[in-house]
Order: C-alpha cells, then structure tokens, then sequence
C-alpha cells in the first residue's frame, strides 16, 4: 500500500453534525486523459463520510453502451453472462466476512499516527474481504492510500473540498482522503474516519467484483445528472454503506474495535449528507445497518431494495 505524505496540518475542528460528504463521483471510472476510448468517465468520489455532488468532471462512456441489436444492451466488453450488476457473483451468490480481531492504534489526528490508524483498518479490510471475494471466485486487488491535500489522481483532479471530502479513484485502485478536507468534515470523531474508511473500501470491493465496471457501461446511456444517472448513484453509494457495515460488524466487539464504537462508526452514517447522489441520512443509516445486521454481500442489494427519497 501506498500512503502519501506525512505533511499535513494538524487538525481539526469539532465536526459538524451534518457533514458535506465525500464526493460523489469518483468512483465513476475516470479516464481522464484517453479521449479516444472514453471509457467510463470520471471519477467519482467516494469518500466517506461526506458526499458530494457531482464531482464529474469526466468524460463519459460513449464506447459500446447503447442498445444493441435486438433491443438488447450491448455489455459493453463485460463478461459473458454479465448484464447487470445483479448477474455479478458477489450479488448473485452472496458472500459473507468472517469475524476478525482488528488491531488498530489508538486514534490521533497528528499526521504520522492517522496515518497508522488507516493503515491499519485496511489491513484489517483486506483480511475481511479477502475471503469473502475468494469464496465467490473473484480475484484480490490491493488497494492504495493517499492522504496529502493535492493528489495527482488518475482520475483528475480533486473535485472543490466544498464537493468532496475523499474519493475511491476506480482507475489507480487508490482512496484519497486528503489529510485537511477529512480532518475539517470529520475532526477528531474516531468512528467517522473508522466509517469512511470502510465505506471507501466498499468502493474498492465494488471495483473488484466488477460493479463498478457494470456501472460505468450503464451509466453511458443516461443523461448525466439526470435521474437514472443520479439513481444509479446511490445505488453504488448505498452499497458501499452495507459493505461498511458488513466490515463493521464483523471487527466490533473483536481485537481493539469494541461493539461500541462499530456500532457508533454504523450511526456515523446517519451524518453523512448529500442526499442527491447518496440518498437521505436516514436512507444511508439504513443500508449500513443492513449490511451490520446481515454481515452478507446478499443483503446489500441495492438494486433491489428501497432507495428512500432524497430529501
Ligand atoms: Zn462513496
């Protein structure tokens, strides 16, 4: 894993109740340079705990999507067999995360040991998910971690700190939680930073079971910013918050996580705002618990299940 620089301010100011989350869209495959493919197109961000509104600044897939002959979608260079992101195994068949002892240090937001801490949870992400991809056969990719304030992204540059807090980059495979955007959203609230982090390594187990990629191919038929686009959305955002929960769930009350502060990081989600591409606070509280109570990637269908309103 990769952690970028260690300079940063320190932090932090109390966090806000509400918090203006991580952007929106970088999960969005951003490919920011190669016009001539356009595959997926910006990033969006992810991040945790604060959501943004569209981060996009990218180029949108016009390769293959479309219908096709027959009236059928062209899957867009996707496996065989893969349609939607409901035909994918992780959806499919269900995968569980066995319970694990995380150990992580004790939370500071001085540079050096916040850096740690993240370090350590995604230790302890990958050994949750590791097994749990294995089981439904699909391949381990490690992720990266950036933390300075002005990040060269494969997927462009940083969304406004007003529009993003972190962000999942599907094209490096790297979470960008620049060190003075998350400490002023998040502060020194040890099950915030606990949550987003897990909810932007969701990202990163959507990148891995090909969610993202179902996405992207989707997304080029849709109107950016427009309805199905910001329904498809959340559906990816959701779904990153029943995968936070599953990790929580599975760490709490094990190693140094106690059943308290899981449950805490899985309330967390009720601050988290931007409701256009995210969903309500209540919506988003909802599937993290969804994902806490089940421990199991079947109950995180967001494709099937209730988006809320976005008020
Ligand atoms: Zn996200």
């Amino acid at each position: 894993m990769n952690t970028a620089g260690d300079d940063a301010e320190k932090a932090a100011s109390p966090p806000a109740r509400s918090r203006t989350g991580p952007a929106g869209r970088w999960w969005r495959t951003g490919l920011p340079l190669v016009v001539t493919l356009l595959l997926v197109a910006g990033v969006v961000v992810v991040v945790a705990g604060v959501h943004g509104r569209s981060a996009d600044s990218a180029a949108r897939n016009t390769t293959g999507a479309g219908s096709g002959e027959g009236g059928r979608r062209s899957n867009n260079g996707l496996p065989d067999g893969v349609e939607t992101v409901r035909d994918l195994p992780l959806l499919a068949d269900g995968a569980a995360v066995p319970a694990l002892g995380c150990e992580l240090p004790e939370f500071s937001t001085e540079p050096r040991r916040l850096s740690e801490y993240y370090l350590a949870e995604l230790d302890c992400l990958e050994k949750a998910w590791a097994p749990a991809l294995a089981e439904v056969g699909i391949p381990f990719l490690k992720v990266n971690l950036r933390l300075d304030d002005e990040p060269e992204t494969a997927c462009g540059a940083l969304p406004p700190s007003d529009e993003a807090t972190g962000l999942y980059c599907h094209t490096d495979s790297t979470i960008y939680l620049p060190r003075a955007r998350i400490l002023d959203s998040l502060g020194e609230v040890e099950q915030a930073h606990l949550a987003t982090v897990a909810h932007e390594y969701g990202h990163h187990v959507q990148r891995m079971a090909g969610v993202l990629d179902v996405v992207n191919a989707e997304l080029a038929d849709y109107e950016e910013a427009g309805p199905e686009d910001r329904a498809l959305n959340r559906k990816v955002e959701l779904q990153a918050n029943c995968f936070a929960g599953m990790f929580l769930a599975a760490a709490g009350g094990n190693g140094s996580v106690s059943t308290a502060t899981a449950e805490a990081a899985v309330a967390d989600f009720e601050n988290w705002v931007d409701s256009e591409t995210h969903g309500s606070s209540a919506t988003q509280l909802h599937w993290a618990e969804a994902g806490y109570a089940a421990r199991d990637t079947s109950a995180c269908d967001t494709w099937n299940g209730d988006l809320g309103s976005t008020d």
